[in-house]
């Protein structure tokens, strides 16, 4: 069979990981969740005190950093590891949502990022979420998803998911900051989160789990007898 790439771009906390997930584990494809790295990034930025507006501070840092992905059979997906440590939980912290937005709109932090991508996922075989796979990193993805949902309930989605991590945030931080990652995301000038042309669009707002993994496996096996 063909290998692939699958692109799941999108706004903020509408199913994209879980879906992704999921998608990778049916077809026997590997996932690769390309928020963790800009995570994981702004994590090491946070610890190493790094001025983000200081392009030299900046350039240094990435030459220091270095991301990996390890398979964690519990899980069922790879947890995200910076210079050796695993950072899986740490980066899904409330204080890194708030600063991630900010350190991925920085250009050279992009193409760090986006050149490591382009090499995980050269030989194909991949889903990839995201905000710029399929416009920037894989503008060549033969399926191309762009996922979004309703403001309000995609904070109650992550409301839920942080308090099962033991992190109690109130509704209206979490929407201010998705509302803010969404335009920081959508406005910078390097691989900005926009549908690409050839993209189908889904609105995750009332669709379960289970048919946003029905709906990209039925577009992929659809690509795939025209290819
Ligand atoms: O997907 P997640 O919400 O974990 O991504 C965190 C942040 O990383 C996004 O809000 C966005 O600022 C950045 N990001 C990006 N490009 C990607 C993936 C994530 O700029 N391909």
């Amino acid at each position: 069979m063909k290998k692939t790439i699958i692109a799941l771009d999108g706004h903020s906390s509408c199913g994209k990981s879980t879906t992704a997930k999921k998608v990778a584990k049916k077809l026997g494809y590997a996932f690769i969740d390309t928020g963790a790295m800009y995570r994981a990034v702004s994590l090491y930025f946070h610890e190493n005190h790094v001025t983000l507006t200081n392009p030299k501070e900046v350039e240094k840092a990435l030459t220091e950093i270095h991301i990996t992905f390890q398979f964690n059979e519990q899980r069922g997906a790879s947890d995200v590891y910076l210079n050796g440590l695993n950072v899986e939980e740490e980066i899904r912290k409330m204080y890194i949502s708030q600063m991630v937005s900010e350190v991925s709109a920085i250009t050279i932090v992009r193409k760090a990022m986006v050149a490591q991508q382009q090499k995980m996922a050269k030989h194909r075989g991949v889903v990839m979420d995201g905000r710029d796979i399929g416009t920037k990193v894989f503008p060549d993805a033969e399926i191309k998803v762009f996922m979004t949902a309703d403001p309000t309930i995609r904070a109650e989605r992550r409301q839920r998911e942080l308090l099962e991590k033991g992190e109690m945030i109130d509704l209206d931080i979490i929407l201010e900051n998705l509302r803010k990652r969404d335009i920081i995301d959508s406005t910078r000038e390097e691989g900005p989160l926009t549908q690409a042309e050839d993209a189908v669009l889904m609105d995750t707002s009332f669709m379960t789990i289970d048919e946003q993994v029905d709906f990209v496996i039925q577009l992929h096996d659809s690509v795939l007898a025209r290819i």
